[in-house]
């Protein structure tokens, strides 16, 4: 796993998608750049998302508000007090970890010791079976497990208390029945708050202290009236956003699945209090649906209900995708109540309410959002595309099955031979093409090793130009996933590709 993992990272540096960022002073961690093809790929799923969600939904539509917002904000959406992680170091390796993620990797490593144990009692026991023995095995096993459990069940209940004192006991206590660094010298347990700061104002008397916006979230919550009514929207309706956002993650070693700076694409969905079960149903059955069309595969997607909830949900679920490093969170589907609309208002003496023309009454509106980072969805797709394949004749090749309707470049232009006039036919073709598709021209190499590339570059289609070409104007078209290839005049090859890449 950890291996695939790697091969991904390596390839989308190879193949022009994503670096470290500034990686000639030997990069920021936990930034990264997309290069030719990651910037095509990222802006093909931000305009798949956008299509969906805005362009078929009347009830919904799109603002782009700014990164920086009035300090107030943060106060009141609760992120200046709670939108912290609780940290804790080792005095030892000089390692900072998330209590959390601590104690993740202690459970990772308790299962594995049980794992090893059992097994190596079966080897044992398959020679000659001894009951009273396996009876032991058996009950040291559950000795241990129960242990384990025990602390890891009260760390879970000091961490949502954020009794940090008792987490670092328990930290301390789980070290003794299976230590993770080999160290048990911890510091006390601290919050740290996830937002960047930054100022605004030329001097330090009249500088104001900003924040870089943490979720795009309260961009669309501040504008709730000037949208409502600017655009005479009734409720239910939706407004929906995809932006930058910064977070000063701790632990932060996933390639872009945890950055510092990333993008989210949002949805607020306003509606009637009350009526918040339905809605929340619906659009976690929409934006699964969504996730579905794509066509990766329903094994590896799957809901994650939250029980514990954040301070503005009365309920959360995730839609997680199986990562090469197993099912992690890809989107969020939120029920946040009147939380934030209500906490806007307090703090701002502004009143942020609807008149609902039908029940001839005011109210702030309930609130379902449905929250997906673009980065994290990038990850999904390259991690899922790239397969090495065997082929028939032994030999084997390596493709990036990007979902066509969201593949960088759409179609290669590939003239046999760099002349008797192919490469002139060839240059017509991309013209023709160009004003619609993203496609791209290569005349180096063999054909077949011009097709590889191609292939892991994640090229949908080659149409490749040879001499027949001159004599009746038809040229060869390549499948990726399928390498099969067809005769068809150039005038049918515009229909063709829209056929399989159109949204
Ligand atoms: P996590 O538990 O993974 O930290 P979260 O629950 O804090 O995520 P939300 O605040 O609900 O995430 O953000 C919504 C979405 O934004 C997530 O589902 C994820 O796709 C994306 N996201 C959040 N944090 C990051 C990050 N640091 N890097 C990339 N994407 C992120």
């Amino acid at each position: 796993q950890e291996d695939i993992f790697k091969k991904v990272i390596s390839h989308a540096k190879e193949y022009g998608y994503v670096v470290q960022s500034s990686e000639i002073y030997d990069g920021l961690s936990a930034v990264y750049d997309y290069l030719q093809n990651g910037a095509e790929l990222k802006k093909n799923i931000r305009e798949y998302w956008w299509q969906a969600m805005v362009q078929l939904h009347e009830n919904i539509v799109g603002i782009d508000a700014a990164i920086f917002m009035h300090p107030t904000t943060w106060k009141a959406s609760g992120h200046v007090d709670a939108f912290n992680d609780p940290l804790i170091d080792n005095k030892d390796s000089k390692k900072r970890y998330r209590a959390d993620v601590l104690v993740e990797e202690h459970v990772a490593k308790i299962e594995a010791k049980i794992e090893k144990e059992v097994s190596k009692a079966a080897k044992r026991f398959g020679d000659a079976f001894d009951e009273a023995q396996f009876r032991a095995t058996n009950a040291r096993v559950m000795e241990y497990q129960e242990k384990a459990d025990t602390i890891i069940k009260r760390l879970a209940r000091s961490l949502e208390k954020e009794d940090l004192e008792d987490v670092k006991n328990l930290i301390l206590e789980l070290d003794i029945v299976c230590p993770v660094s080999g160290s048990k010298n911890w510091t006390d347990v601290k919050q740290f708050n996830l937002m960047f700061g930054t100022k605004l104002g030329a001097t330090a008397e009249s500088a104001m202290d900003l924040y870089l916006r943490p979720e795009t979230a309260q961009g669309i919550f501040v504008n709730f009236l000037n949208v409502q009514k600017s655009g005479r929207m009734k409720i239910p309706f939706g407004i929906a956003q995809i932006g930058k956002a910064f977070r000063n993650e701790i632990v932060a070693r996933q390639f872009i699945f945890r950055m510092r700076e990333f993008e989210q694409m949002e949805m607020q969905f306003f509606i009637r209090p009350g009526t918040q079960k339905e809605w929340y149903e619906t659009w976690k059955q929409t934006r699964m649906k969504w996730h579905l069309s794509l066509g990766m595969g329903a094994e590896n997607y799957r809901f994650h209900d939250h029980e514990k909830l954040a301070h503005y949900a009365d309920a959360a679920a995730d839609i997680e995708f199986r990562f090469p490093f197993g099912f992690k969170e890809l989107e969020g589907i939120h029920s946040r109540t009147d939380f934030d609309l209500g906490s806007h208002e307090k703090y701002s003496g502004k009143k942020l309410q609807y008149f609902d023309p039908e029940l001839e009454e005011s109210y702030v509106p309930y609130v379902i959002e449905t929250s997906i980072g673009l980065d994290r969805m990038f990850l999904a797709i390259l991690s899922h595309s790239l397969v090495d394949e065997e082929l028939e004749n032994g030999s084997t090749r390596t493709v990036l099955k990007i979902p066509a309707v969201l593949a960088p470049t759409k179609a290669a232009v590939l003239p046999l031979v760099k002349k008797d006039g192919l490469p002139e036919i060839a240059q017509e073709i991309m013209d023709e093409l160009r004003l619609d598709f993203n496609v791209s021209y290569d005349d180096k190499d063999a054909v077949g090793r011009r097709y590889r590339r191609q292939d892991a570059a994640g090229t949908p289609f080659c149409i490749t130009v040879d001499h027949q070409t001159l004599e009746d104007r038809t040229v060869t078209l390549r499948h990726r996933d399928t390498m099969e290839q067809r005769r068809l005049p150039i005038e049918e090859l515009h229909g063709a590709i829209d056929r399989e890449v159109g949204m």
